[in-house]
């Protein structure tokens, strides 16, 4: 094995996926803590004080520092090194959280054991089967009162569309939870003592080890209940089932008290894949680029801006696919095609922001740049290679921008090319007037636009409604369909920041009998980056 495949095969990138609440930070902060980086446990609670405040963007505006180095956050375990992406908590911004969905090799999922499959859960889930994404599922809070583990099997399995395998299974629950049974290892992992303490737990080995009826009496006829109903339904792990994304082992446990989850920590480091090969197009065609390959490759997901105000300047998060890459090397921008020399790459070790000396496939640098990088750009060593998958969703809010000094057109115009390459907003440019539509996923993000026109452009501008319900890029057979189409409606015709076709629809129901008038094209909401 090379260099670059040994480390590869070391990473672990992920990301955790659940609805507001379920205890996604929670467990950020207990991996970390298993994984050593003790100290970043409470950096991420210092976020998540803040995170009612108006708008995340500008909470994070106000503790820079703290919002890089929680969105990656690396750390050692069992011999891996796992990178574990954060994704925003406000559903204002979930964009950003597809987006990052795109640069991880797997994902964890936590739900909460009294609520089951929430909304936000099954909106991710769908955004991660776009990949085939490997899924580990946490359900977590068993010390409350929650709803019967098999009634929660069931409602992923039948929600979710994922066979459930468990790993580990509750002994107990609510003031009754006492651990967990692992049924692949035959142990039970029995917690007692100190909460705050991630040492006190007691092991017994088998099933129907001696005594547990006499210690645990009712809870414990339950579980081997339970468990010879699994044993029935008879879904045994199979790693080759949960890489393929058709099967997800289940954990049990309760973030908050560490229960359960060192168990499922030694699961997620055993099983989640390794940085995986991806899809490029070539010069001439498509290829896959394994991670082992010894030229250096990535992409960029998400972009930060103004991380130091002084300085005006943007982290762009750059997903290495293949090769190594070290600290002063050059990469080529695929998009410009030209080379760019990144001076300070930073890495995410731990709790630091630590410049880079040299990351794998798998990790993820930061790269400082004035707007030069745009959300789904790929860099080489000089191949010209495009990464794909990196999707732009038809935004569901629609703004008017109406200026309020007419002379600082020029301005906004270069404002707002700038903020859809990062991400932030998507404009929209009619082709028969001098509008500017901006859309979003989340209103929050009108606000983020807004203060940044301002604030970095110096461009007073308001937002007012527009009768558009829905964007949707078009695409036909041929050229003359289209035109033929752009022709008969025009006025609800636009042309996004990359110049591609969208029609806006004023309606639901204008959408569809559009649709229906014009079968021969095609009314995508999504679209490449790029
Ligand atoms: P997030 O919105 O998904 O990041 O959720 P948080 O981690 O902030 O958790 C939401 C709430 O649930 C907080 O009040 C946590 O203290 C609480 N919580 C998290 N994990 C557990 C748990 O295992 N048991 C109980 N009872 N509460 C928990």
């Amino acid at each position: 094995m090379n260099a670059v495949a040994e480390q590869a095969a070391r990473r672990r990138t992920f990301a955790i996926i659940s609805h507001p609440d379920a205890g996604k930070t929670t467990l950020t902060e207990k991996l970390l803590l298993f994984g050593g980086a003790i100290q970043l446990a409470g950096t991420v609670k210092g976020r998540k004080a803040s995170r009612h405040a108006t708008s995340d963007w500008m909470a994070l505006e106000q503790q820079r520092g703290i919002s890089v180095t929680t969105s990656v956050m690396q750390f050692p375990y069992n011999g891996c090194i796992v990178n574990l992406l954060d994704t925003p908590g406000h559903e204002d911004f979930s964009e950003d959280t597809y987006r990052t969905l795109t640069a991880v090799d797997s994902a964890l999922m936590v739900i909460d054991a009294a609520k089951g499959v929430e909304a936000r859960t099954i909106k991710l889930m769908e955004v991660c089967r776009l990949r085939d994404t490997p899924i580990i599922s946490f359900v977590n809070k068993l010390d409350r009162e929650g709803r019967p583990p098999l009634e929660l099997l069931d409602e992923i399995e039948k929600v979710l569309g994922l066979k459930c395998t468990p790993v580990t299974w509750p002994l107990g629950m609510g003031r009754d939870f006492k651990g967990v049974y692992h049924l692949l290892e035959d142990r039970f992992y029995l917690y007692a003592g100190d909460k705050h303490r991630v040492s006190e737990i007691e092991t017994v080995d088998g099933l129907h080890a001696a005594g547990l009826t006499e210690r645990f009496g009712g809870v414990y006829q339950t579980l081997l209940d339970e468990i010879e109903l699994l044993k029935m339904a008879g879904t045994g792990f199979d790693l080759d089932q949960y890489r393929t994304a058709q099967q997800t082992p289940v954990f049990f446990g309760s973030a908050i008290n560490n229960f359960g989850v060192r168990e499922l920590l030694d699961g997620f480091t055993r099983w989640a894949p390794p940085p995986q090969p991806r899809r490029a197009l070539v010069a001439g065609g498509e290829r896959t680029v394994q991670p082992e390959e010894p030229a250096f490759s990535g992409f960029v997901f998400k972009i930060q801006a103004n991380m130091d105000p002084k300085h005006r300047d943007r982290v762009a998060f750059l997903r290495v696919c293949s090769g190594v890459y070290r600290r002063g090397m050059l990469l080529h921008s695929v998009r410009l095609n030209a080379p760019v020399r990144i001076a300070n790459a930073l890495t995410f070790m731990a709790a630091e922001r630590e410049t880079v000396d040299a990351a794998y496939p798998g990790d993820i640098i930061g790269l400082h740049n004035h707007g030069t990088i745009a959300i789904g750009d790929s860099f080489s060593e000089g191949e010209n290679l495009r990464y794909t998958g990196i999707p732009n969703f038809a935004p569901e809010l629609f703004r008017r921008v109406v200026l309020k000094d007419p002379l600082k057109a020029k301005q906004l115009s270069k404002g707002l090319d700038q903020l859809s390459e990062e991400g932030a907003t998507q404009v929209f440019r009619p082709i028969t007037n001098n509008d500017i539509i901006l859309g979003a996923v989340g209103v929050l993000q009108f606000d983020v636009v807004q203060y940044r026109l301002k604030d970095e452009y110096g461009v007073d501008c308001v937002f007012e409604p527009v009768q558009v319900h829905c964007a949707r890029w078009i695409e036909a057979d041929t050229v003359r369909q289209l035109e033929a189409f752009v022709d008969k409606n025009e006025t609800r015709v636009a042309r996004d920041h990359y110049g591609d076709l969208v029609y806006l629809a004023s309606s639901a129901v204008n959408l569809s009998m559009t649709q229906e008038r014009y079968p021969d094209i095609r009314f995508l909401d999504t679209k490449e980056h790029g």
